[in-house]
Parts: structure tokens; C-alpha cells; sequence
């Protein structure tokens, strides 16, 4: 069996309460192990040897148990031995139909089936964290995000974190140091932004941004974040905006240093930053606000200011 089989079928008990099968004819539905009335499955508290007694298999349908009176076919004494059955009446509503298979959502209501509503029954839910909407707005640059999301987290490769998974012979960890202003090994903390060249970034971006608050320590970072994370003020936008593009583009930076012989100054990751930022704030839907027009026009004019300035 491949994987994938494998990984579906492992998944069949969390989801085989969320299919219900509505009864119309009763022919599509198995009656012992199939979820279509309130005491379902039956065959949870109904014994396979009681089953095989009373004469019925264990494939029988719903409309295979219905006399045809409407009423049960089980025997008498079934209702000693499960008082529960005396409360389960016969629904079968059109003979000539068949049973319409439905999806239960958490809430118990019937649902059409779809990956959306099959997702949100199966995904594990916790108390949103207070940044969460500082990585993702609808403004936002995806990629962007899901990295500044791995920062949040703590889980890029940085060279502290391999050197706890004890990467590499003693000697090459000790020649390992941080490719941006080689003093030291990189870690998050310091690639965001107290490293000599991020930090370098950093202060031209964070001056045309309203962040004059916020120093180069990460964590002074994480305060302004989990404070305006819920802003929706188009300067905290435009904020947010410039910390996932200046986090992604100094660790960009970072890697090129490190795998390739690329290697760009603090002005021109600077300038990626800011024609990144630019771009994205062209396509906003702010257009009437005299604050977006005010924003806008000095993000262009820095942009035409360094594209006519070579150095
Ligand atoms: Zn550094």
C-alpha cells in the first residue's frame, strides 16, 4: 500500500463520525455500523452474536430491518436488553429515493461536503496568538509572511540552532560566524537587528516608517508587534509592511553570503526593501485616504530619488 493510502486510511476514525447518511429509502445505508440515527452506530452497543441470532447479517441496509408495516423487524426481547431502541422511530421517507450522505460539522448541523468544512471539523484549534495578525493581513506579501512567521517561531537555521544539533566537527563550528559582519555566530536575536549590517538596514528603512520607537533588539520588535499587530491604520500597515520585507531581504542577504559569492551593500538591500514595500503599496485600495496619497507619493519619490542617485 503506498504512503498516501496509508496516511488516508490512518485518518478513518476521526473521521468517520462527521459522515451521516440521511434516510430516505434506507437502501444505501448499513444499519448496524453506518451514522444515521441518534443511537448510531448501532453495532457500538448491539453485539455481532445478537445480530447473527435475531437472523440479520451485518451488511444488512436500514430498509432491510423495516417490515413492511414501517416497523422494526428486531425481535421483542431486543427491547429489554437495549431499552434505548423503544425511543428510535422508523423515518423512511421515499421508498423510491436514495440516502443522501451528508457531512456533520463541530456544531452537529449537516453540511454539504467540502475540503473547507472536513478541514475546519479536523483541525486542532487554539487561542489565536496576540501577533498573529501581524504576519497575516490581507495586505500582506506571502512570502514575506511565512518567513517573518519562522522568525516568530524561532525556526530558521541560524548557526546557534545547528550548533545545538551538533552539525559539523568542533572545528567547522568554530568557524562558523556570521556571514553579514562576521563577528560571532548568527542567531535570530542578531540578525534581527543588532548584527552590524542588518542594523545598518534596519535604521534606513525604520526612519521612513513610523517605528522611531523601536530599537534594533528583537524584543523591542516583538512589543511594537504585539501591540499594533490588530492595527488597521495605514501606517501600521505600511509598518508591518517594512519589518517581514526587512527581515526577509537581510536573511536573503544572509544566505547569498553564505552559499553563493553574491554579496549586495546595506544600500542596495535597502533599496530591495524599499521598492518591495513601494510595489505593494501601489496595489492598496486606500486610494481616497489623504494619508495613503501623502504615504505613497514619498515612497515614490525615494524610489525616483535613489534611482537617479548611482551611488
Ligand atoms: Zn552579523
Amino acid at each position: 500500500m503506498t504512503w498516501g493510502w496509508r496516511k488516508i486510511l490512518s485518518i478513518r476514525n476521526a473521521v468517520r463520525p462527521s459522515f451521516w447518511s440521511i434516510i430516505r429509502s434506507g437502501k444505501q445505508t448499513n444499519v448496524w455500523s453506518d451514522n444515521w440515527c441518534h443511537l448510531s452506530p448501532l453495532r457500538s452497543f448491539i453485539t455481532p452474536r445478537h445480530i447473527a441470532n435475531a437472523g440479520f447479517n451485518l451488511q444488512a441496509t436500514v430498509a432491510e430491518v423495516i417490515d413492511e408495516n414501517g416497523q422494526w423487524k428486531w425481535p421483542q426481547a431486543w427491547y429489554d436488553v437495549y431499552p434505548v431502541l423503544i425511543g428510535l422511530t422508523v423515518n423512511q421517507q421515499d421508498p423510491q429515493l436514495a440516502d443522501r450522505m451528508v457531512w456533520k460539522d463541530v456544531e452537529g448541523h449537516d453540511q454539504h461536503f467540502s475540503s473547507l468544512e472536513v478541514w475546519h471539523t479536523l483541525r486542532t484549534r487554539d487561542t489565536p496568538v496576540k501577533w498573529a495578525s501581524m504576519v497575516w493581513f490581507s495586505q500582506c506579501i506571502p512570502r514575506h509572511s511565512f518567513h517573518l512567521w519562522l522568525v516568530i517561531k524561532n525556526k530558521l537555521k541560524t548557526q546557534d540552532r545547528l550548533a545545538v544539533w551538533e552539525v559539523g566537527s568542533e572545528t567547522n563550528r568554530r568557524l562558523m560566524c556570521c556571514p553579514l559582519c562576521k563577528h560571532g555566530t548568527d542567531s535570530r536575536d542578531h540578525l534581527f537587528f543588532v548584527c552590524g549590517f542588518a542594523s545598518q538596514v534596519w535604521s534606513n528603512i525604520r526612519m521612513l516608517v513610523d517605528l522611531e520607537n523601536v530599537n534594533d533588539s528583537w524584543t523591542s520588535i516583538a512589543v511594537w508587534m504585539e501591540r499594533y499587530s490588530d492595527s488597521k491604520r495605514f501606517k501600521h500597515i505600511v509598518c508591518k509592511l517594512a519589518i517581514s520585507a526587512s527581515s526577509y531581504y537581510i536573511w536573503q542577504e544572509r544566505n547569498n553570503r553564505l552559499f553563493t559569492s553574491k554579496e549586495c551593500t546595506a544600500e542596495q538591500v535597502t533599496e530591495k526593501i524599499k521598492n518591495i514595500v513601494r510595489l505593494r503599496l501601489m496595489g492598496f485600495v486606500y486610494k481616497g485616504d489623504l494619508d495613503y496619497q501623502r504615504t505613497l507619493t514619498k515612497w515614490q519619490n525615494l524610489c525616483r530619488a535613489s534611482d537617479e542617485d548611482p551611488g
